[in-house]
């Protein structure tokens, strides 16, 4: 197995990093930390600041004979920064409330069970290549964490508009979540079943939930 992954407080000390996405001076970040409720003594910081740095996860600087100051290890994290901007992007595309909230309740509900799908899908691939490459689970945990604030926002019109209209249109959109469990429960179950009963069965034989909610 790889190298053991980083403990809770070098994740904390690193969200500062990615937060503030600055140089910081080693005692600018003692007193951060302090701020946030992070107490830690010195001693304790320049271990975990070792950690850190051993991952290659933050670049150390030494600015004349005193002072060392660090910032997050941008060039590592290139592709965490790629989608994070990819992420942005769609999310001044994406982030018209009131165009999403304007579909029918119905449609609003296909959109965030597939939004939904797809951030289960995000977060398996993310776990698989965990497996692959150990090394890189804190990037991917936070990866994770910002997409996942992204597909809850599109959750959140969701109920927004289902409590405007108080039940009226929550019985509706809790109809079509009914619905579509039964879609996805009788298509897994008869998955199940079908390769039980024939030893070869082409994948493509039976639609899936998506494909019959799109009818
Ligand atoms: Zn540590």
């Amino acid at each position: 197995m790889d190298k053991p992954l980083l403990d809770e407080q070098c994740k904390k000390i690193f969200s500062v990093f990615l937060v503030s996405q600055k140089t910081l001076r080693f005692n600018v970040l003692h007193r951060t930390l302090n701020e946030i409720g992070l107490k830690m003594t010195k001693p304790t910081l320049i271990s975990h600041l070792n950690h850190l740095h051993k991952n290659k996860l933050i670049v150390r600087k030494k600015e004349g004979k005193q002072n060392v100051s660090y910032t997050a290890n941008w060039a590592k994290l290139e592709a965490f920064k790629q989608s994070m901007e990819t992420k942005r992007f769609i999310e001044r595309q994406l982030e018209d409330e009131k165009r999403f909230k304007s579909f029918p309740i119905n449609e609003q509900v296909i959109y965030v069970t597939n939004l939904f799908s797809l951030r289960n899908l995000y977060k398996l691939k993310l776990e698989v290549q965990d497996v692959i490459d150990p090394s890189k689970n804190f990037e991917h945990s936070i990866q994770f964490l910002l997409t996942d604030r992204f597909f809850e926002i599109f959750k959140r019109w969701l109920l927004e508009s289902c409590y405007m209209s108080k039940t009226e249109k929550a019985s509706e959109a809790l109809s079509m979540i009914d619905h579509n469990i039964t879609l996805f429960t009788d298509d897994l179950f008869d998955r199940v079943s079908q390769k039980q009963d024939r030893s070869t069965v082409s994948p493509s034989s039976t639609n899936s939930p998506q494909e019959e909610m799109r009818k």
